[in-house]
């Protein structure tokens, strides 16, 4: 199953994409945690990601495109994935398509999971992230059980550098602009999906798993 999860910054993609390679064992493709991981890495691609990350701006399409084309290749990918965050504008999905119809694969579903802007923020603005495993928290909302350390591994919680308020309403007006088209495009293919990301982290994720076997 090729599954894309789109959704605005801060809708719980992160937070739902790990029940759902746990549930189904698929390949979890995530560009912002590929950009952060070459960040860490200090590679150039790291470094060229960090100025449009920090601004909350999309890092350019070629620079996403290639990538994706490049984790695409590995063999994992060959019995379905999960793309986190991508494509987030309409040439990165004309890409996508362009690069799957000429390995003979297609997107079998596109779920977005909707929450409104001011909840969002809320959201964004109280998230943790575990440095090793990569799982996200929220002071709030969704707290680990005890404070700065993740419940799955033990690792350490961090406030990501983006993830200020300044940042995340730009990220968000750069979400309306750039790929909420993509909820168009992908209602035409007949692909389309939407969940209410309003509800407990429990409860979308027994909406999406509905939509996946439902398919
Ligand atoms: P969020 O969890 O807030 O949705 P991500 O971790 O997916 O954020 O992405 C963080 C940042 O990485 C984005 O603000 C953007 O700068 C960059 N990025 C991630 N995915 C893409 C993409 N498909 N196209 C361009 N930039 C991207
Ligand atoms: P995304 O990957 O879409 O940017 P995340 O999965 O990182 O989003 O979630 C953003 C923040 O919201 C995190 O702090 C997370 O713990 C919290 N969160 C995720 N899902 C829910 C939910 N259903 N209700 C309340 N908070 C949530
Ligand atoms: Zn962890």
């Amino acid at each position: 199953m090729n599954i894309i999860f789109m959704g605005p910054p801060g809708a719980g993609k992160g937070t739902q994409s790990d029940f759902i390679i746990e549930k189904y064992h698929i390949p979890h493709i995530a560009t912002g945690d590929m950009f952060r991981a070459a960040l860490k890495n200090e590679t150039a691609l790291g470094l060229e990601a960090k100025k449009y990350m920090d601004a909350g701006k999309l890092v350019p399409d070629e620079v996403t495109i290639n990538i994706v084309k490049e984790r695409l290749q590995e063999d994992d990918t060959k019995d379905g994935f999960l793309f986190d965050g991508f494509p987030r504008t309409i040439a990165q999905a004309k890409a996508l398509d362009e690069m799957l119809s000429g390995m003979n694969r297609n997107i079998d579903l596109v779920i977005n999971i909707d929450v409104p802007f001011d909840t969002l923020l809320k959201r964004l603005s109280g998230r943790r992230i575990c440095k090793s495993c990569g799982a996200s928290y929220h002071v709030e909302f969704n707290p680990s059980k005890v404070e700065g350390v993740c419940d799955k591994c033990g690792g350490e919680l961090y406030t990501r550098s983006d993830d200020n308020e300044e940042s995340a309403r730009v990220r968000l007006e750069t979400y309306t602009n750039e790929t909420k088209p993509l909820i168009a495009y992908y209602q035409e293919k007949g692909l389309y999906h939407e969940v209410n990301g309003l509800q407990s982290v429990e409860d979308v994720f027994n909406d999406i798993a509905k939509i996946i076997e439902g398919k």
